[in-house]
């Protein structure tokens, strides 16, 4: 699974300068999503985050982040027999929601979730495409925090090492696939 996780970032995610802004390398997903062997080791690899050594899964819910975290945790939630919740940008939740925001380069965002998604002791697995400053990631620990579950571990594509991803998420295992 390595060897083929390792050929699906390196051929088939591509990096687009200055987009969506200057100064910008955006890794466009797209083409690993359309090419099924690649999509589907990285799926494994990301689900295998939420098993112990033995294999077993130990988590309860995948929690994937608008829009691109929705593609890769749903199949890896399907992998590992457990739900999946999406975190959204605001006001696209219907029902009650906890709410966070923070800061972002330029501005500021703010996500939700339902308030019944994790239940109370629920462990969970986040699932994105790129662990940048963290603050995606640390925004929706302190959702489902909120709803009274615990993160377990973060499971990425890639990190961008040059940002203090992990340094924004002590305590929080992240499992990146590739490093840029
Ligand atoms: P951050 O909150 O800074 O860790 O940013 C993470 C979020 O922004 C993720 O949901 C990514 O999808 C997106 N993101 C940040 N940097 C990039 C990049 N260079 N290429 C693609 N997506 C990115």
């Amino acid at each position: 699974v390595r060897a083929q996780v390792d050929r699906a970032l390196q051929a088939c995610v591509v990096d687009v300068a200055d987009y969506p802004q200057e100064g910008v390398m955006f890794k466009d997903i797209t083409p690993l999503l359309a090419d099924h062997d690649a999509f589907t080791a990285v799926v494994t690899a990301l689900a295998s985050a939420g098993r112990d050594e033995a294999g077993d899964v130990i988590i309860d819910k995948v929690v994937g982040m608008e829009a691109r975290g929705f593609i890769l945790a749903a199949p890896v939630a399907l992998a590992l027999g457990a739900g999946f919740v999406p975190v959204r940008k605001a006001g696209k939740l219907p029902r009650e929601t906890h709410a966070v925001s923070y800061a972002l380069e330029y501005g500021e965002a703010t996500l939700e979730i339902h308030r019944d998604a994790v239940a109370p002791g629920e462990r969970v697995l986040l699932v994105d495409d790129v662990l940048a400053t963290g603050g995606t990631i640390a925004a929706t620990r302190e959702l489902v925090e909120s709803c009274g579950g615990s993160v377990h571990a973060v499971a990425v594509l890639m990190e961008l090492s040059f940002l203090p991803g992990r340094e924004t998420n002590p305590g929080l295992p992240v499992t990146a696939l590739g490093t840029v």
